[in-house]
C-alpha cells in the first residue's frame, strides 16, 4: 500500500509512514466497518429480553419446561437463550450438590453431637 500523503510504499501492517510520519488510513479498518447484521440466533439480548426469561423462569412447572426447552436448542432459539437455559440448570445442579454435602456434613455433626449423649 501507499502514503495517502506522499505516496511512499510502506509496509501493509505499519501505522504511520516511514518518510512524512503521516498516520497510515487502512483501507480495511475493522474499526470504522459496521458491524455484520446479527442474525436472530446470535442477536444481543436487551434488558426486556432478560425480563422476561426470568419472569417466564419464575412460572412453576411452565418455566422449568421452557427451560429444558431453550437449554436443549432448537433451530430457533437464540444462543443468549439457550445459554441463559444452560446456565440455569448449571445452578440448579450446583444447588442440589451443595445441599447434599451440607446434609451429609449436618447430619454428621448431629450424629456426633448424639453420640456425645450416648455414651
Ligand atoms: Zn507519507
Amino acid at each position: 500500500m501507499f502514503c495517502k500523503n506522499c505516496g511512499t510504499g510502506i509496509a501493509k501492517e505499519s501505522e504511520f509512514c516511514s518518510e512524512c510520519g503521516d498516520k497510515v488510513e487502512k483501507a480495511n479498518n475493522p474499526v470504522n466497518q459496521p458491524p455484520p447484521p446479527l442474525s436472530p440466533l446470535n442477536q444481543i439480548p436487551t434488558v426486556g429480553n432478560y425480563i422476561v426469561v426470568q419472569l417466564l423462569a419464575m412460572i412453576p412447572l411452565i418455566g422449568f419446561i421452557l427451560m429444558v426447552i431453550w437449554a436443549v436448542g432448537g433451530s430457533t432459539t437464540p444462543l443468549w437463550r439457550r445459554n441463559y437455559a444452560r446456565a440455569f440448570f448449571v445452578m440448579i445442579a450446583i444447588g442440589v450438590v451443595l445441599s447434599i454435602l451440607m446434609t451429609i456434613a449436618f447430619a454428621g455433626i448431629f450424629m456426633a453431637i448424639l453420640d456425645e449423649f450416648m455414651w
